[in-house]
């Protein structure tokens, strides 16, 4: 007899697969207010990790933690005129406090532009106070009509980069640099995520921008997720506050600034793309466990091969966690590991024990062998390595296979309705085209070049337009 699926299998209905997933790997529960999130420990312990990676490589590009306020002056947010435009509808608006209806009321910040600039306006005097480079890890609330755990909530975390330049091509740089060292590295090299990079179109840009660059994700069911984006916000918010500069030249003169964020959405993304109908695939390089070493039996021999074995482990760098609960069923902490999606298992009872191997099962090949205990410590470090770049591989190959040239309007819905992507000649498509599209729900998550590279403008030639059903 088969055995019960431990989840609804992702053929049968890939939302619900999702929706189990989280419950039972223990990511997250849905809050008490419709589009929040309760983050449990297993889940925030992702976030934790990829927080430590990409804090570093944000540092490494010269940018510093700050901290702005939660509470924004209604006021500020009027003074861009497509910033409040585009956010309007997306924002909660305090108006009471200490049971007073306040003068002027606060907006909770769907993102902080407004007032870091209102701080950058005092801070900058001179070129010699640029670039000044700030990042922020914080939570921000957008009232989403249509929410989803971790992919879009209505309060989630992330960090938010905000920075200030002299000149239009340094910022512009700068947007790029982060696009490309900070995010794209670390979402092939951490999250194992074959992301495309490209630039947004004028009708995608964000609210107050002169240009988004994004990258994109393929899902499981070859629907996109946008998991990132830096803005070239130009001078619109330096004028929106006078944050100027006084240049080399004597001139007082307007900032170039750049934005740019990432989230909590990149925890569903992870789960999209690397999981299974057994649950989360965790890449062995964020995993905060990479090995757990299970006794099978709570026999005293097996218990203390089990402890010294994950000494063993850690002592050549491997995160191991001893799985010594012999009060539950071994099979119940089997199918427990495969749900959180721990990279490797070791599994050791006494009759392993007698000829000196245990099993080592690998959760992302879906292999299982039994192994010498005493070449493990050796083993360990490359197999989780290899499996860090199967992943990569597995999520590269389902886009490549996934995606299809096409030529018309008609083509491309055709390739997204079916579950996959398109691309398509920008020069064909058009803004006349992305609209066609949209009534089919369909949209451009990006244009490339014919290079594969981020185009230098919206119009240049070759430019090839990424087409998909999006969460
Ligand atoms: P933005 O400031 O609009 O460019 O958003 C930055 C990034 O946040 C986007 O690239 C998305 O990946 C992500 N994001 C936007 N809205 C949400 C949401 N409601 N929940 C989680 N992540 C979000």
């Amino acid at each position: 007899m088969a055995k019960a699926p431990v989840l609804t299998p992702r053929a049968d209905d890939f939302p619900r697969w999702y929706q189990d997933l989280i419950t039972k790997a223990e990511l997250a529960d849905n809050g008490p207010v419709r589009g929040t999130m309760v983050i449990r420990p297993y889940g925030y312990g992702l976030w934790e990790r990829m927080q430590q990676d990409m804090d570093a490589r944000i540092k490494e590009t010269g940018t510093q933690n700050a901290y702005f306020p939660l509470l924004i002056p209604q006021s500020y947010l009027s003074r861009e005129a497509d910033h409040v435009e585009g956010f309007a509808p997306e924002l909660a608006v305090v108006t009471h406090g200490g049971g007073k209806e306040l003068e002027e009321p606060a907006v909770v910040r769907p993102t902080s532009e407004m007032i870091i600039n209102a701080s950058f306006s005092k801070w900058v005097q001179s070129y010699r106070d640029l670039p000044l480079l700030i990042n922020q890890w914080g939570n921000v609330v957008r009232w989403e009509l249509r929410p989803r755990l971790f992919l879009r909530t209505t309060e989630f975390l992330w960090q938010e980069g905000h920075t200030a330049h002299a000149t239009y091509e340094e910022a512009r740089d700068f947007a790029a640099r982060i696009q490309h060292q900070v995010y794209a590295d670390f979402m092939r090299n951490t999250l194992a995520m074959d992301v495309v990079l490209g630039r947004k179109t004028a009708k995608e840009r964000f609210a107050g921008a002169i240009n988004t660059l994004t990258l994109e994700g393929m899902m499981g069911d070859g629907k996109a997720l946008q998991l990132g984006t830096s803005h070239e916000l130009g001078q619109n918010f330096a004028k929106a506050f006078n944050t100027r500069f006084l240049s080399k030249e004597g001139e007082q003169e307007l900032v170039w600034q750049t934005s740019w964020g990432s989230t909590t959405r990149m925890i569903g993304a992870l789960v999209m793309m690397h999981g299974d109908d057994d649950g989360l695939r965790v890449p062995p390089r964020l995993a905060a466990v990479q090995a757990v070493v299970l006794a099978v039996k709570g026999d005293d021999t097996v218990l203390a091969k089990v402890r010294e074995m994950g000494d063993r482990l850690k002592a050549v760098g491997v995160r191991v966690q001893v799985d010594d609960r012999t009060d539950l069923p071994f099979g119940r902490r089997v199918v427990d590991w495969e749900l959180k999606g721990v990279p490797v298992r070791i599994e050791v009872g006494p009759r392993d024990l007698e000829d000196g191997t245990a099993m080592l099962a690998r959760r992302i090949p879906g292999s299982k062998e039994p192994v010498a205990i005493d070449s493990l410590a050796g083993l360990l470090p490359a197999v989780l390595e290899d499996d860090q770049a199967l992943l990569l591989r597995q999520s590269r190959e389902r886009r490549e296979s996934r995606t299809a040239e096409v030529s018309t309007v008609e083509e491309a819905v055709e390739a997204a309705a079916s579950g996959g992507w398109a691309r398509i000649p920008w020069a064909a498509l058009g803004a006349e085209g992305e609209a066609e599209l949209a009534e089919h729900a369909v949209t451009v998550r990006c244009l490339v070049a014919e290079d594969g590279s981020v185009p230098e403008s919206e119009d240049a030639p070759g430019n090839v337009a990424v087409v998909a059903r999006a969460y």
